[in-house]
């Protein structure tokens, strides 16, 4: 039996994104759809579903509507809203082809309570739901159309009820007042259902009462009613939207495809051309613009680095690069560095012939001067960080970041390197931070080189860990000390660590990876285009017993050739290691980093997964400081050995 085609809640929210995803979505036989594959390790990786179940523990008599299926779900709703007071989890409320299952729904006589629940941070000492210019915010607008819609479809389908809306959220401005609240809630997989369950021995000591915020929101959701709802260009009154869409969604027809900037972060994408599945993207441009493969090839305003005038173009139907004027971006000389305007017009024009090196462009005077000021020993460090939603201890605030692992490489000034140490600490329901510092400062401590990290992320975390010592109920002996080696680290310290990445944006472009600066585009360019990074490691001499120290690889080559001639991607030859592992638990990027933490936090997996897991984790780190080992030995090359 096929599922009614009724526009739900993240239908209505997906819609509001882009009216033509209504089309695609649901067909995931057909169509990619890169946040289905993980919207539950996503959510898992926010704290959704714990948050979903502490907020159920507010209300001990609430009763769940456990079915999946529509009609089920209703009849049971409408069932127990036959009686005078109740609390309802997940009851489904439907009017025509529009249903809505409301998280929480609380029933006092006439009187109703809609309570939308959140794992998004709220500072009740700041709530910022409105902007500057007193309209609601950009970053709380989806929430607040969210509970709308579901007030909308609650008011049709019970004209005379009394209703009142609510968001609940964490709130950062209240510490726990209890601590474990985290492992509370554990992820099991029941008859091949995951789902969350709660700890039955549950007291309500153990319980947070003020951790999340039950926050009205009736005149913002008052405000969406009467300015409208806010989609692409447009803003329209949500219940003609909400007709409009549930239609279309209906009668499964496509609403014309309107591109704009949002087809940029479009999740109906293929990656490969080589994909089973078709593009969504690809076929509403085709629509639009009759767009062919080799047009997608030479490049749309889409893929230009940082362009904020994409919209306007496209607007204009001047979709293709090549449509781009120098009236479109002034180019801005930075002198030395390279500016975004120039590292948008080399992605452009291509790099002028004259500075092209073999694919690649370097600064060298700026690339030069920075290495000066560089001390042997180097030390390459990278850290994977979490921001839990329920905390871990008391005293500690919803969504404080978590440093669960580090890894380090060293370079010798004779060229030597080794990956010298790692730290991870994982263990359910343990706060590893300063564990993490101790560790860090017993590798670092040794001498006075240059550390290296990859963008200010480990800058901002080393900054919070200074600041939970500073403030937490318990900390270490020597947190002094701690709070001082971290502070030499931080961007005033006096052995601040240096910004790769930025480096990189300033005196470096490759050809083919668009302008980025991530990690993982430089590293698959520098291998293309060093021929002392290929030359080395080529063989297998990482984790070799002559050849470079590695903690977790052996006799290792990084330099594959993937039968043309060129390298296969580094980071996609992790996945070969975790081949027995599910999808899902191979490591080789930092979200799914952090969604294997929180795995590992909150599900019950057996042992030899756990251990496999850190392992995966493991290699990842390793691999993103031998990352920065390797780009560092390519700029030397060419800059200096050149
Ligand atoms: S490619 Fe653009 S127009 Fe098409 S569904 Fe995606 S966001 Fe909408």
């Amino acid at each position: 039996m096929t599922s009614p085609r009724y526009l739900t809640k993240s239908r209505f929210k997906l819609a509001a994104g882009c009216p033509t995803k209504l089309y695609y979505s649901g067909k995931d036989k057909v169509y990619r759809n890169t946040m289905q594959e993980d919207s539950f390790l996503a959510a898992l990786a926010e704290g959704g579903y714990q948050v979903g179940e502490l907020a159920k523990c507010y209300y001990p008599d609430g009763i769940e509507v456990e079915s999946l299926n529509h009609a089920d779900a209703e009849a049971q709703t409408a069932e127990l809203l036959t009686r005078d007071k109740v609390v309802i989890f997940e009851p489904a409320i439907r009017h025509g082809s529009l249903f809505a299952r409301i998280d929480i729904l609380v029933k006092e006589g006439n009187n109703y309570q809609l309570i939308e629940v959140k794992a998004k941070s709220y500072n009740s000492e700041k709530p910022a739901i409105l902007g500057a210019k007193g309209d609601i915010s950009s970053d709380m607008r989806p929430y607040i159309e969210d509970v709308a819609f579901q007030a909308h479809v609650f008011r049709l389908a019970y004209p005379t009820a009394r209703l009142k809306t609510f968001l609940m959220m964490p709130d950062k401005a209240v510490p726990a007042s209890v601590s474990g609240l985290n492992q509370l809630f554990k992820i099991q997989n029941v008859t091949g259902r995951t789902k969350v369950v709660t700890n039955l021995n549950i007291k309500p000591e153990d319980l947070d009462k003020n951790i999340l915020a039950l926050v009205p929101v009736d005149s913002f959701v008052d405000m969406v009613n009467k300015d409208g709802v806010h989609y692409l260009r447009y803003t329209e009154q949500l219940s003609v939207l909400a007709d409009r869409w549930a239609a279309a969604y209906q009668a499964d027809q496509k609403i014309k495809p309107d591109p704009g900037g949002q087809c940029g972060s479009c999740e109906f994408k293929t990656s490969s051309p080589t994909d089973s599945l078709k593009s969504g993207f690809k076929e509403c441009w085709a629509e639009a613009y009759h767009f062919t493969e080799d047009d997608f090839k030479q490049g749309t305003v889409l893929d230009v680095f940082r362009f904020r005038g994409k919209d306007k173009l496209i607007a204009d139907g001047r979709v293709r690069i090549s449509s781009i004027t120098p009236e479109d971006i002034t180019e801005k000389n930075e002198g030395e560095h390279l500016s975004t305007s120039e590292r948008q017009w080399m992605q452009i024009r291509g790099i002028p012939p004259e500075e092209d090196r073999g694919g690649y462009w370097v600064a060298e005077k700026a690339m030069r001067d920075a290495m000066s000021k560089w001390t042997y020993p180097y030390h390459f460090i990278d850290f994977e960080t979490s921001a839990v939603a329920i905390p871990f201890h008391a005293g500690m605030r919803p969504f404080e970041p978590v440093a669960f692992q580090f890894s380090h490489h060293v370079m010798h000034e004779d060229g030597r390197v080794e990956h010298a140490g790692e730290f991870l600490l994982a263990d359910p329901g343990v706060f590893p931070n300063f564990e993490f510092a101790q560790a860090l400062k017993k590798e670092l401590d040794k001498d006075n080189g240059t550390v290296f990290m990859w963008s200010g992320h480990e800058n901002t975390i080393l900054n919070k860990i200074i600041e939970q010592l500073e403030n937490a109920p318990t900390t270490p002996e020597n947190a002094q000390d701690l709070i001082n080696f971290l502070r030499s680290l931080v961007k005033s310290g006096n052995r601040a660590m240096f910004d790769l990445c930025q480096l990189s944006r300033d005196a470096f472009f490759q050809a083919g990876i668009k302008g980025s600066s991530s990690i993982k585009k430089v590293l698959p360019a520098i291998l293309k285009s060093s021929l002392r990074v290929r030359e080395k490691y080529s063989s297998s001499i990482y984790g070799a017993a002559n050849g470079i120290p590695s903690k977790n690889f052996k006799n290792f080559s990084w330099w594959i050739d993937d039968g043309s001639g060129q390298p296969i991607e580094p980071y996609s030859l992790l996945k070969h290691f975790s081949a027995d592992l599910a999808d899902e638990e191979a490591i080789a990027e930092g979200g799914a980093a952090a969604t294997a933490y929180a795995r590992l936090q909150f599900e019950e997996m057996d042992a030899s997964v756990r251990e496999k897991t850190c392992q995966a984790l493991l290699r990842y780190c390793e691999l993103d400081t031998l990352a920065m080992v390797m780009i560092v030995e390519a700029w030397q090359e060419f800059v200096i050995e050149n």
